[in-house]
This record gives C-alpha cells, structure tokens and sequence, in this order.
C-alpha cells in the first residue's frame, strides 16, 4: 500500500482525492495526521507554482510522496486576474458574494462576446527525493451578466459553460465534476501517479 499526502487540512479536498484513487492500492492521508506541518503561503505568480509550493513542503516535512493542488479564475477582459489571488480578489478573507460583486463591477459595460475567462486547476505531486510534477486541467467559460443558480462555491454562479448554456451553479454537482478544470487536472494526475509508481488499476484510464 503506497501513502500520498493530501497538502491540505480541507476534509473534502481529502476526500475527493481519496475517492479518485479508489480502486488503487493508495491510502491517502490529510496534513492533520502531521503535526507540526508547516503553513504554506501562496506567494506563487501562477496556480503551478503555488501547487508545486505546497507538494513540496508536504514532502519535506512528511517524508512521504505528496500531492496538491491550487485552482481558481482567469477572466479575459481583465488581463487574467483574478488569478492566483481568486479566494482573496475583494481583500484577505472576502466573502464569495464579494468577490462576485466586484468582478461584475469590475465588468461592467463589457458585452457578452467579451466576457471569456477559464477555471485552472493545477495539481502538484512531489517525491520524497525531492522531484516535483504537475498537470493542469482547464474549464472555459464566459462571465454571466448577472449570478444564476444556487449550487457549488465561489464564481460558480458567474460560470457559465456557453455548451450547456448555464452556469457551474445550475449544473449540479454531477455535470460539473465531470467537466470542471479540477477534474481534468485530477485524472491527469491520476494517471501520472499510476505511471509513477506503476501501479494496477481497475480503470483503464492509460
Ligand atoms: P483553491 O484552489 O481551493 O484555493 O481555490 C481558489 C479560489 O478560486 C476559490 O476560493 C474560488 O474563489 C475560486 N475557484 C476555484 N475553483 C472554483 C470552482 O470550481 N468554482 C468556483 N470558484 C472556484
């Protein structure tokens, strides 16, 4: 049984990790069964570069293969903000209404047909010896002109997907794992991990 450290002390990131790497022989563990983990900051430029922080630390600190991840949303008419700082665009600890509301204002009197922006995922693994991977999954979309829908987190209200014509919001959970940019990056790495540690897996994911 290999163990992967989760870099997050979020149970439902644990979780959804642990869920992926279901039917292999993998026991994923979160950073609270490690005391005395180091808090890592954010202060990458990019969502890799925070991802690869984090793995890194985890490895050090645990001695153990790590793994995680940074995410957030790139809107085109914005030169790309709000990026890496997506939790905190309305300041340190703004709320997601916050957030939304300034980024609508930020957008006002953009058209429709100006309004592209993505999710990115980044997902970091790091080794114990100190060598890092990482894979990206991305989910294009468009900036609604007023928020929809009453599910997921975040700008999920704000995220329309133009193909289904509604927003991370309206999707329900189902729908959008399967085509959310943390999906992608997730299989992404899945497969990496199976590849790493060549691993037997129930999935033909190769
Ligand atoms: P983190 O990677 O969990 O730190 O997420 C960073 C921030 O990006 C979140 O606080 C959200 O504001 C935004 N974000 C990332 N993924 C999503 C998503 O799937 N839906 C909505 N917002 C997201």
């Amino acid at each position: 049984m290999r163990k992967l450290v989760v870099a997050t002390r979020n149970p439902k990131k644990r979780q959804e990790l642990a869920a992926l790497l279901r039917d292999m022989p993998v026991e994923v563990l979160g950073l609270d069964a490690f005391p005395g983990a180091p808090e890592v900051e954010e202060t990458g430029a990019t969502f890799a570069d925070n991802a690869r922080l984090k793995a890194e630390a985890a490895a050090r600190h645990t001695g153990l293969w790590a793994i995680a991840d940074d995410s957030g949303l790139e809107v085109d008419a914005l030169g790309g903000r709000p990026g890496v700082f997506s939790a905190r665009f309305a300041g340190p600890g703004a709320t997601d209404a916050a957030n939304n509301e300034l980024l609508l204002t930020l957008l006002e009197g953009v058209p429709p047909e100006k309004r592209q922006a993505r999710f990115r995922c980044a997902i970091a693994i790091a080794s114990p010896q100190g060598e890092t991977w990482v894979d990206e999954g991305v989910c294009e979309g468009v900036i609604a002109l007023t928020p929809r829908g009453d599910g997921g987190f975040g700008y999920d209200p704000l995220f329309v997907v133009p193909e289904l014509g509604k927003t991370f919001a309206e999707l329900g959970e189902s729908v959008k794992n399967r085509i959310s940019h943390r999906a992608r990056a997730l299989s992404l790495a899945r497969e990496r991990l199976v590849r790493l540690w060549r691993l037997p897996t129930g999935q033909s994911v190769l």
